[in-house]
C-alpha cells in the first residue's frame, strides 16, 4: 500500500533545510516540497544555471524562501565549506535539515577494469565531501531544537552488486559514517541522523545506469515525497541510526 503521510500546512514554517544536488531529479524535488510545507531551503549544487531555474520557480511561490549555493563537490576545497558554513552562520541562526543527496554515479563496470581516476572523483563527490560538509555545518545542525540528518543511500549500498563498482563502495561508506555519527550525537544533541534508500526513480542518475528501461515503469521523485517529508516531522522524531528505504514505508 502507497505511504501517505497528512503533512499539516506550512508544519515546517520555522525550519532551515539544505538540500545537496538540488538543480535536479529527487533532490530538486525534495527542494521543492520542503518549501510546498514552509521551510527555509538552500540549495546545493553544481550547476549554477539548473540552480537558478530551481530559485526561479520556488522564489515565485514562496518569496524570500530560498537561497542557492553553487558548489561542485569534485572540486570543493575544505576553505569552500568553511566559507559556505560562515555564510549561513551569518544569515541563520540554525540549520535543523541537512539532506546528503548530491551524488554521482560513476562508470558501471568490473571492478577489475574500473577506471582509477573515475574512482577517485566518486568517493570524493559521495563520500569525502559529504563528510566535509557534514564537518562544517555540525555546529549549525546541534544549535537546532530538532535536527535531521539524511544520507541518501541505494540498495547496492546495503548489498554489493557486480558492476556497480565506487558507486556502491561509496554508499556502503555513506552507511558507516551514518552509523558513526549517530551513535556520536544521539546523547548530546538534538540531531537525528538516518539513511534512506529512494529505490529505483525517474531521473536522469537511473536513465544512465539503466538505458533500455522505460522510465515511465518507475515511481517520480514527487510520489517518494510522503517519507521525506515524514522523516522532518516530529512523529518520525525517534527514529536515529537507521538504514531505511521509502519502499518499506506504509500507509500510517
Ligand atoms: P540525479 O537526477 O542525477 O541528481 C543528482 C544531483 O546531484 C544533481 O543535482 C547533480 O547536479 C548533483 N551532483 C552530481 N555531481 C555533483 C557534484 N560534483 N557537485 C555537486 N552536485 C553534484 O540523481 P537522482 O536520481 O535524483 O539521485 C539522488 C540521490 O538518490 C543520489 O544520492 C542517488 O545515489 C540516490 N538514488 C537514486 C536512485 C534512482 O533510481 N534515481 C536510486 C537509489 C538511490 P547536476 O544537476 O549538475 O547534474
Amino acid at each position: 500500500m502507497t505511504f501517505t503521510y497528512n503533512a499539516e500546512k506550512n508544519f515546517l514554517e520555522s525550519k532551515t533545510f539544505l538540500i545537496t544536488g538540488a538543480s535536479d531529479g529527487i533532490g530538486k524535488t525534495c527542494a521543492r516540497t520542503y518549501a510546498d510545507y514552509g521551510a527555509t531551503v538552500i540549495l546545493l549544487g553544481r550547476d549554477q544555471k539548473k540552480l537558478e531555474q530551481v530559485y526561479d520557480e520556488i522564489e515565485q511561490s514562496h518569496p524570500g524562501k530560498v537561497i542557492i549555493h553553487p558548489i561542485d563537490f569534485k572540486t570543493a576545497s575544505l576553505e569552500d565549506f568553511k566559507l559556505l558554513a560562515d555564510s549561513l552562520n551569518e544569515q541563520f541562526e540554525c540549520l535543523d535539515g541537512l539532506i546528503h543527496n548530491a551524488a554521482l554515479l560513476g562508470a558501471r563496470t568490473p571492478i577489475e577494469f574500473y577506471p582509477a581516476q573515475e574512482w577517485a572523483d566518486v568517493m570524493q563527490v559521495n563520500v569525502n565531501a559529504v563528510f566535509q560538509l557534514t564537518q562544517a555545518l555540525l555546529p549549525a545542525l546541534t544549535k537546532s531544537a530538532d535536527a535531521r540528518m539524511l544520507f541518501i543511500s541505494s540498495s547496492v549500498g546495503r548489498i554489493g552488486r557486480s558492476f556497480w563498482g565506487a558507486y556502491a563502495v561509496s554508499k556502503f561508506a555513506l552507511e558507516g559514517l551514518m552509523q558513526t555519527l549517530a551513535d556520536e550525537v544521539e546523547n548530546t544533541t538534538a540531531i537525528r541522523v538516518n539513511s534512506l534508500n529512494p529505490g529505483g526513480t525517474r531521473t536522469n542518475m537511473r536513465r544512465d545506469a539503466f538505458p533500455a528501461e522505460n522510465p515511465e515503469t518507475l515511481p517520480t521523485a514527487e510520489s517518494l515525497m510522503p517519507v521525506y517529508l515524514y522523516l522532518m516531522s516530529k512523529e518520525a522524531q525517534s527514529i536515529h541510526g537507521q538504514a531505511l528505504n521509502v519502499r518499506d514505508f506504509k500507509a500510517l
